[in-house]
């Protein structure tokens, strides 16, 4: 059965709006119906001595179990200039595509966790995921990803004023 699945894009090296737009594309090969919310710009985390990150959510029914989309996931960052081995621990990258719901299932396998862990703590994934669905909720919880909204409030992050990317 496919899934209702949701994937973050980020990027902050090289032409990232060229790249998130390519990246679009490269989803929509195993994410039908997609549908891509406006593009973000956030302060980097983490590692603050980087440039603003572009980001972005994409959704779509994929027919693909969970470990064969992150391999496509990875095989899109890598087609698109990534390269893990050269980069620096949360510095800047070409492309990072997070699987950030699929449908509603639990995923915990030892590379692979969905939802992603991370995902109610960072505005620049809230942000676009409710501009795609304001109601939607966490399989974890049941409860509504708007209720993290204003614990993510001070993060830096506004809208990139661009062209809708898909
Ligand atoms: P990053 O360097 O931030 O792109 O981290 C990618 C690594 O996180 C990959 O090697 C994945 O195996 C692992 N990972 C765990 N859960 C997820 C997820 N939900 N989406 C994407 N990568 C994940």
């Amino acid at each position: 059965m496919p899934a209702l699945v949701y994937v973050g894009l980020g990027s902050n090296s090289g032409d990232s709006e060229g790249i998130l737009r390519a990246a679009c594309a490269g989803l929509a090969e195993f994410l039908r119906g997609l549908r891509v919310s406006s593009a973000w710009r956030s302060a980097p985390r983490y590692v603050l001595d980087q440039p603003d990150f572009l980001n972005a959510v994409a959704s779509g029914e994929c027919a693909l179990e969970p470990p064969e989309l992150l391999r496509r996931c990875n095989a899109l960052e890598a087609a698109l200039g990534r390269d893990r081995a050269r980069e620096r621990v949360k510095g800047p990258r070409t492309l990072d595509l997070d699987i950030l719901l699929y449908g509603s299932e639990l995923v915990d396998l030892p590379d692979l966790k969905v939802p992603h862990p991370g995902m109610t703590e960072r505005a620049f994934v809230l942000r676009p995921l409710l501009e795609l669905d304001p109601d939607l909720a966490d399989p974890r919880s049941g409860r509504p990803f708007a209720v993290f909204l204003p614990s993510v409030e001070t993060q830096g992050i506004y809208p990139a004023g661009l062209a809708a990317l898909y």
